[in-house]
């Protein structure tokens, strides 16, 4: 196990006879040795499995991935060794959902704004005058587990307009109940108040968010990313947020982590960060947990 999941996952596999390795985010170096002799190796979102690492792997089955996103584990020479990839993407989404409803709060209420200038001596209620989620228009980009989830909160608990795009429509009868229209990227763009991005990481989708696309956005618009950094050029969304393209942005993800204590991103008033803690919750950590062993143990006893 290289990185730490829940102590009753743990106990659960040792009580399958499992003899459980336990080492938290190991380097490269130390990873190629852990890994040289287990039949399986569970891992979060670190530490990466590369190549390398697969390729001086003797005995290795499975690689198992708790939580979800799978793009620290090099997929393709696990296909070469045939080696199985399997992950538990179900047990993280209501805390991913949950975080990005709270950075959308955070954002137009101003409310890491004004607790930052409080601190600071500052009381600010002149420039934290915000704006209410209530009736707004959500365009969600990835319309899977999170996107979803993410509807159904805004929906419910704030009567927002859904728009959506993803490369899979739905079935109707779930968009109804979601009152979700499916719209091409750029509509979604023009027109939603905030954009929250929910897809994978992948070729396709690296910069989907460039500089064309946050040039379409309203300038009052907000920018959500709770799902991987690379889908957003971050170059082009400090232009955006600094010559206000957009209003403000919200991201729990970048494309370098973690974020240099000096990044142009940490000085702007108009955006809340958050370091990657989406499925960072005791709930989804024991759910991810709890579900990978449960698979691992499936997979042997075939
Ligand atoms: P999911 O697979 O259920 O949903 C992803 C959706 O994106 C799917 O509906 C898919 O059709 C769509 N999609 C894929 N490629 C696309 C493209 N090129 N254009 C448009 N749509 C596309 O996954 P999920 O469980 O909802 O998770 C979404 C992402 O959230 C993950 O891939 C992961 O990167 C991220 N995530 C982040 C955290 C965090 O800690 N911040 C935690 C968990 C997941």
């Amino acid at each position: 196990m290289a990185s730490r999941i829940s102590e009753i996952a743990i106990n659960k596999l040792r009580e399958a006879g499992f003899e459980v390795i336990v080492s938290e985010e190991p380097g490269e170096e130390e990873l190629v040795k852990l890994i040289r002799d287990v039949d399986a190796i569970i891992v979060r979102s670190k530490p990466i499995v590369s190549r390398r690492v697969i390729e001086n792997a003797r005995n290795l089955k499975l690689i198992a991935r708790a939580g979800v996103g799978l793009d620290n584990i090099d997929l393709e020479a696990a296909g070469e060794k045939g080696i199985v990839v399997i992950n538990s993407p179900e047990s993280v989404t209501l805390s991913v959902a949950e975080l990005t409803i709270g950075l959308m709060l955070s954002l137009a209420r101003k409310i890491a704004y004004s607790d930052r200038m409080i601190r600071n001596g500052l009381w600010v209620k002149k420039e934290a005058v915000g704006y209410e989620l209530f009736g707004k228009t959500l365009g969600i980009i990835g319309f899977g587990r999170i996107g979803r989830a993410v509807a159904k909160i805004a929906k419910y608990g704030f009567n927002m307009r859904i728009l959506y795009y993803d490369v899979m429509r739905i079935p109707e009868k779930e968009e109804i109940e979601l009152g979700a229209k499916y719209v091409d990227l750029d509509t979604l763009l023009k027109e939603s108040d905030i954009v929250s991005i929910h897809v994978p990481l992948t070729p396709e989708t690296k910069h989907l968010i460039n500089r064309d696309k946050l040039r379409l956005m309203k300038r009052t618009a907000l920018l959500i990313n709770t799902a991987r950094g690379g889908v957003v050029d971050t170059e082009a969304l400090i232009q955006a947020l600094q010559e206000k393209w957009i209003a403000g942005a919200a991201l729990d993800v970048f494309e370098e982590e973690p974020l240099l204590p000096n990044h142009p991103l940490t000085r702007m008033d108009n955006v809340v960060l958050t370091p990657h803690i989406g499925a960072s919750t005791y709930e989804a950590q024991e759910r991810a947990g709890l579900d990978i062993a449960i698979k691992v143990i499936d997979f042997f006893q075939k």
